[in-house]
């Protein structure tokens, strides 16, 4: 279950889902509809100031509207679908951290071959109470096993001592504030890791920002050039409607994958071009990939 692949450019049709994670050779990923343009005029205009003081944005409904309407036009609609429950969706983040799909993928079968039950679901107790060198050895492909195998095992012991069992479930009847709250006390996990497992698990209404994320909603000016990943997340909040924040961020990520790329983005490709402020100055100075239409 679980976690987008923040690195890995894979190439998906307009129907199909984003894989969160791959595990056992089946993507996962998460369900909700409605159409964004109604959905997003319903949200109220909002500028939002740049934390870090160099400039102000203003960023409206309508422009994430016209944003959403035309990934989806590329993509097709992100519907919602539970991929997995807390627990997995947890370690699968933060395999995932700092690392490609495919790697934290790999981590997350061996965590299964190696403390899985009859009925293939992974025994958490038995990873908990593990030496840490078992859990570093099963998941050492992640990279940075040895500080993921010990936050992983520490936050399952934590969890299991505050709640009596190994479980994220009651997290579905938490306001999400309160819920974000309690999984950042954990060592390991930050923002990102925090609102994916509160929206892919839980669908609660809360916005994860990746890399691909921040890039382009600096890119098309939704924030300011020197807002933060972290402080991002408040921002986009504000003008994403909450309805749509599951759709707007897969498409983001898949746009991120396959057109607006870190290095040498498509834009002549790209369907936001008349959207985005960024676009015209790159393929004016060359740093745009060449068309492949
Ligand atoms: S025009 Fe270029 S920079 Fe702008 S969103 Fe598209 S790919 Fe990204």
């Amino acid at each position: 279950m679980g976690d987008v692949a923040w690195d890995t450019a894979q190439v998906f049709t307009s129907e199909t889902p984003v894989p969160l994670r791959v595990t056992d050779g089946k993507p996962r990923s998460p369900s909700a509809s409605s159409p964004a343009e109604s959905s997003a005029s319903s949200c109220k205009s909002a500028e939002s100031t740049d934390p870090h003081g160099s400039r102000t944005v203003a960023a409206g409904p309508s422009l994430v509207a016209r944003i959403i309407r035309r990934l989806e036009g590329a993509f097709g609609r992100q519907v919602w679908r539970r991929w997995g429950d807390g627990l997995e969706e947890l370690v699968g983040t933060i395999l995932s951290q700092n690392t490609s799909n495919i790697n934290s993928g790999r981590a997350y079968e061996c965590l299964e071959r190696m403390f899985a039950r009859d009925s293939k679901q992974i025994d958490w107790n038995a990873v908990a109470d593990a030496p840490v060198a078992r859990l570093e050895k099963a998941i050492r492909c992640a990279g940075l096993s040895r500080m993921k195998s010990r936050r992983i095992r520490n936050i399952l012991r934590a969890i299991r001592a505050e709640r009596g069992e190994l479980s994220l479930e009651f997290l579905a009847d938490w306001p999400v504030d309160k819920a974000r709250n309690y999984l950042t006390r954990f060592e390991g996990v930050g923002p990102k890791t925090a609102a994916c497992i509160l929206l892919f698990s839980f669908r609660q209404p809360i916005l994860p920002v990746d890399t691909h994320i921040h890039r382009i909603a600096i890119r098309l000016a939704l924030i300011g050039p020197k807002v933060s990943a972290e402080a991002s997340h408040a921002a986009l909040e504000a003008i994403v409607p909450r309805r749509e924040f599951y759709n707007f961020h897969i498409l983001l990520i898949k746009h991120g994958r396959q057109i607006c790329k870190a290095h040498r983005p498509r834009c002549h490709d790209c369907p936001l071009l008349s959207l985005c402020p960024t676009g015209p100055t790159l393929i004016r100075q060359g740093r745009a990939a060449a068309s492949v239409k």
